[in-house]
């Protein structure tokens, strides 16, 4: 390599900003060195493969095809996957270390999923093969469609919508397309509690729609805010209540059923983000406690790899009167038995996706819900509810929690809030708590949402009682670190690869293109 390369350290001080801008390079911390970018591992003459030699005769290649060749580092095959490993052995992952990321719903994925979405029958499809030549998979996807219909309590769903935002942003679509062909287009204002989170209110936005909130001071709608909305607002522009139950709050609304009359009344629709159905699987289903319509996330209740944005899928079910408008083509079962893409849908809103969704996801989602069979969707629900009420029952002495008082009959859903005040009223910020975690190997949970200033905790059911307690563990050993020095948290965290970052420089001015040095500095 001719020009010197700029280390990952170097980068590093970027990210951190102006705080460490003087300093030649960030500290790196912990057992794993620093790890140069694979531009400065560059070995000239190195080959990963040797390619076979030619059989047949060789042709020259068109000069509209010849360009420069792009600038890449040559490598043997060893270095770039040590290069590789090394770089996945930094991060945080649900596979090495405790997630419990609120609302995220970050849980293990089962190898049985893996297996499954790499079968070749599988992984070899092509979307645009013939019906006839992919019943399997037609059926695969119809039969997640009927389970999917069946959890919620739902008439028909569709799988085509790619994340949980895209399936509220679809179903809004079809909510208005059914007040359309009712002639009812003055319906364009979608009520939302205050508790809702951060999609319901874009994807109304995306679709048009007004939003307006309804009080949750407690965490549960405020039943006579929702009435006053709708008397002031007209309940005929009304075109239906977002909700998310269990709520972002942790808390499951019981009054659910009484929302949905009041909404109903209005002759607006009731449309539930369905995102955290783990912790009601196989309890309740939202068709039966008044919900028109609704999205999952797969990746999150069915498990799948998911993170940094993706991969996910969310499908929406709805009730029949709304299911002509659903996105075409519908994956369907012919009377002979066999499976097709019906794309005769008069009524439908048209296509959200290419193809029929997600597959691989929905691949893994089909595989999750036959390998827990029904008693072991309900078995979730009671898991992920009982993990969430331990955590916060063993915290709570150290870590308010507004919401959680089973006292009061206000038990956890699959999460809770903690709003760590007296900690806080010590000097420290709830960055440090989140940043020290880090240092017992935990993943900070989800910050200052729905409230300033929480923490939000979500275990899942798939973590053991063991790692429950090194949990409660950790977080017991950082409050009692507080009360002795909290000076000293500042400086988390203090084992992690690198020290804390620069948060708004990392989020507003991310240098994530390694640029050569031309000053060889
Ligand atoms: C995750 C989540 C969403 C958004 O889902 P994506 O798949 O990330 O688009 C919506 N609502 C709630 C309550 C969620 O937790």
């Amino acid at each position: 390599m001719t020009t010197m390369a700029k280390t990952t350290e170097q980068v590093e001080v970027k990210l951190n900003g102006e705080a460490n801008a003087g300093s030649s390079c960030a500290p790196t911390r912990g057992d794993r060195p620093t790890e140069p970018v694979i531009f400065e591992k560059n070995s000239p003459g190195s080959r990963a493969v040797t390619l076979p030699a030619l059989d047949v005769n060789p042709t020259e290649t068109p000069n509209e095809l010849l360009g420069a060749a792009p600038d890449l580092p040559e490598m043997g095959m060893l270095p770039v996957v040590r290069h590789y490993t090394h770089l996945s052995q930094r991060n945080f992952s649900i596979d090495g270390e405790f997630y419990p990321l609120g609302s995220c719903t970050m849980k293990f994925n089962p190898r049985i999923n893996e297996w499954a979405a790499s079968l070749p029958g599988i992984v070899d499809l092509h979307p645009l093969q013939d019906d006839s030549e992919i019943q399997g998979a037609l059926a695969l996807l119809y039969q997640t469609r009927r389970f999917l219909e069946e959890i919620g309590g739902m008439d028909e769903a569709s799988l085509q919508p790619a994340a949980g935002a895209h399936g509220e942003y679809t179903a809004l679509k079809v909510m208005r397309a059914y007040f359309r062909s009712k002639g009812e287009t003055q319906r364009t204002k979608v009520l939302s509690p205050a508790n809702a989170h951060g999609t319901n209110p874009a994807s109304c936005a995306m679709c048009g729609a007004n939003v307006l909130t309804v009080k949750a001071p407690d965490g549960y709608t405020d039943l006579d805010d929702l009435k006053r909305l709708i008397d002031t607002e007209g309940a005929d522009t009304i075109l239906g209540l977002m909700i998310t139950n269990p709520n972002t709050a942790g808390l499951f609304d019981r009054k659910i059923d009484k929302v949905a009359d009041i909404i109903h009344d209005a002759g607006a629709l009731l449309y539930l983000d369905g995102a955290n159905m783990n912790a009601v699987l196989g309890k309740t289903r939202p068709g039966d406690f008044g919900a028109d319509a609704m999205h999952y996330n797969t990746h999150k209740t069915f498990s799948t790899p998911h993170g940094g944005g993706g991969p996910g899928a969310g499908p929406i079910a709805v009730r029949d009167f709304l299911a002509p408008f659903l996105p075409a083509p519908q994956v369907v079962q012919r009377p002979d038995g066999t499976y097709a893409l019906d794309y005769d849908r008069p009524d439908t809103i048209g296509k959200v996706r290419s193809f029929t969704g997600q597959f691989g996801v929905l691949v893994r989602c089909w595989t999750y819900i036959r390998a827990c069979g029904p008693d072991g969707l309900e078995n979730i629900a009671e898991l992920a509810v009982l993990s969430a009420n331990y955590l916060a029952a063993r915290l709570q002495h150290k870590f308010e929690t507004p919401f959680f008082d089973p006292k009061d009959g206000r038990f956890a859903a699959h999460e809770f809030v903690t709003v760590p005040q007296r900690l806080l009223n010590k000097g420290v910020t709830l960055n440090d708590i989140a940043k020290r975690l880090i240092d017992y190997r935990i993943h900070p949970p989800t910050m200052h949402w729905p409230v300033r200033n929480c923490l939000m905790v979500e275990p899942t059911e798939t973590e053991s009682l063991e790692s429950l307690d090194g949990f409660i563990n950790a977080m017991l050993a950082i409050a009692g670190e507080i009360e002795r020095d909290p000076a000293q948290l500042a400086l988390a965290p203090k084992e992690a690869v690198v020290d804390r970052l620069d948060i708004v420089a990392a989020d507003r001015r991310p240098r994530t293109v390694w640029e050569r040095d031309e000053q060889g500095g």
